[in-house]
């Protein structure tokens, strides 16, 4: 699998990172080394993948699922852990594209996602963090704006969100950037790594297989279905279904086509015991609404695990700290001193409309990609959507057609993309400027 934006080194196994220190479902699974037939050959073990497989099997549908590295290897092991219901591209923009009721369905799928997560999570109260509730801060001066999009979502998305005054906030926030925001109270944080590899023991469980360290090196035409290749094995199966997100390579040429690999990165900071208090004392995952925003919980170790930034470029080890950090200290600069312990970075696939591309390339040749901002619950919308198509025709995948498969530019794409995001930080700068006195 050959990615001009993923360092060589980190395929195979789990980068460090908080996740992988934590990862505590043991299961492993074999590397394919046969021929095997199938009625679906899922491609890709992250959230979207393993969603599929688990409402395929939900479905009566028993796939094979086919994961180049680990489960969740990719952005899906790697994540901030925020995890509500809704897209990368705001809710105005939906309706103004596809009108109100259409935005309608489309959001209540990831809020049904943010149901089937819970669910699925059942008992195993570890894989979510003890307190829900997500914090929406503004980073800008404009009370009525935030109120106007509380509105706009809660009729939009059928959600409860609460406005919070800045005092309010700041109570429990104490930094001199916040203004006003909302708190989705139906919002938890996820440990994703542990999560998706127990969906996937619950798809093994019903019936699907899994295999790992097992890429997808060509996929063609078999009869009235598909041969997938892996590095010692095959798959013969009726349908494929394409989750290979921004790592997919050059395994599908218009897929990876259209979406670009979007760099984005998490810090853990050291243990802060009482120190934390003089920053955060909420208990509520907490994130601000600039484009390059950060985002950020705090572990019941007390350390902070700080999320934020999207870049073309892949900064690791401690030039990626010392980044992380810096942004940590603009928000928070009462905690000037303390180390950072470990930091990764992990790619989305993001699409230049902002929305997942969910379809078919032909018939019973599935896409389920470009999650990018739109994240977790999205990735389980999709998966439900494409499930439900192969197992009893459901048509709700195709309320997804406003949002194809655009050519996001590559090879100049990146470039484009980042002076995008510079100018975009710019404009946040501008508006700070404009209307924070
Ligand atoms: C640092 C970071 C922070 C984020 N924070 C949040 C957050 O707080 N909340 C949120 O909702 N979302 C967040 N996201 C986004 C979210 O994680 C993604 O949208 C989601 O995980 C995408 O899932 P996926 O299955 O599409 O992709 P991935 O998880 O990337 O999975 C794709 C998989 O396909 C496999 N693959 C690729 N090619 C092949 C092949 N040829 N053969 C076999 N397998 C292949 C890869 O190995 C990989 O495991 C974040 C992402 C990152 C990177």
């Amino acid at each position: 699998m050959s990615n001009p934006y993923q360092h060589a080194h980190e395929e195979g196994d789990y980068i460090d990172s908080y996740y992988s220190r934590t990862l505590n479902v043991a299961k492993e699974f074999p590397e394919l080394t046969d021929e095997i037939t199938t009625p679906v050959c899922i491609i890709g073990g992250g959230m979207a993948g393993v969603a599929t497989a688990q409402g395929l099997v939900e479905r009566g549908i028993k796939p094979v699922l086919i994961e180049a590295n680990r489960i969740a290897w990719g952005a899906s092991g790697r994540n901030g852990s925020f995890c509500s219901a809704g897209f990368s591209l705001g809710v105005d923009s939906i309706v103004k594209k596809v009108g109100k009721e259409h935005a309608r369905e489309l959001c209540k799928l990831t809020t049904e996602g943010l149901t089937l997560i819970k669910k699925r999570i059942g008992a195993r109260s570890e894989l979510r963090a003890e307190t829900d509730g997500l914090l929406n801060i503004s980073w800008f001066d404009e009370r009525a704006a935030v109120e106007k999009n509380i509105e706009q979502m809660n009729d939009i998305m059928g959600v409860d969100y609460q406005f919070w005054s800045r005092d309010q906030i700041k109570e429990l926030y104490h930094s001199e950037r916040y203004y006003d925001g909302y708190l989705k109270p139906d919002g938890i944080q996820v440990h994703s790594l542990n999560y998706t590899c127990h969906a996937a023991k619950q798809a093994e469980d019903a019936g699907a297989r899994i295999f790992e360290k097992s890429v997808a090196l060509k996929i063609r035409k078999h009869g009235d279905g598909w041969k997938v290749i892996t590095t010692k094995g095959s798959v013969i199966a009726d349908q494929v279904v394409m989750c290979c997100s921004a790592y997919i390579g050059n395994l599908n040429f218009k897929l990876s086509s259209a979406t670009l690999p979007v760099a984005t990165y998490i810090l853990l900071t050291e243990p802060l015991g009482e120190r934390l208090k003089t920053a955060v004392e909420g208990p509520y995952g907490a994130s601000d609404n600039r484009f390059s925003s950060n985002y950020y919980r705090i572990l019941p170790d007390r350390r902070l695990f700080w999320g934020g930034r999207v870049s073309m470029f892949n900064p690791s080890g401690e030039k990626l700290k010392k980044i992380m950090m810096d942004d940590l200290l603009v928000v928070y600069p009462q905690l000037e001193g303390i180390k950072a312990d470990v930091a990764w970075g992990g790619l989305m696939g993001y699409p230049v409309h902002k929305m997942p591309q969910i379809g078919q390339l032909e018939p019973g040749f599935w896409y389920n990609q470009g999650f990018g901002g739109s994240g977790m619950t999205s990735t389980v919308a999709g998966g439900e959507v494409v499930s439900a198509a192969i197992a009893n025709a459901d048509e709700r995948y195709k309320l997804f057609e406003p949002y194809g498969l655009n050519y996001a530019g590559k090879p100049f794409g990146p470039i484009v993309a980042q002076t995008a995001y510079w100018l975009f930080q710019l404009q946040d700068a501008y508006k700070a400027w404009r209307l924070n006195k």
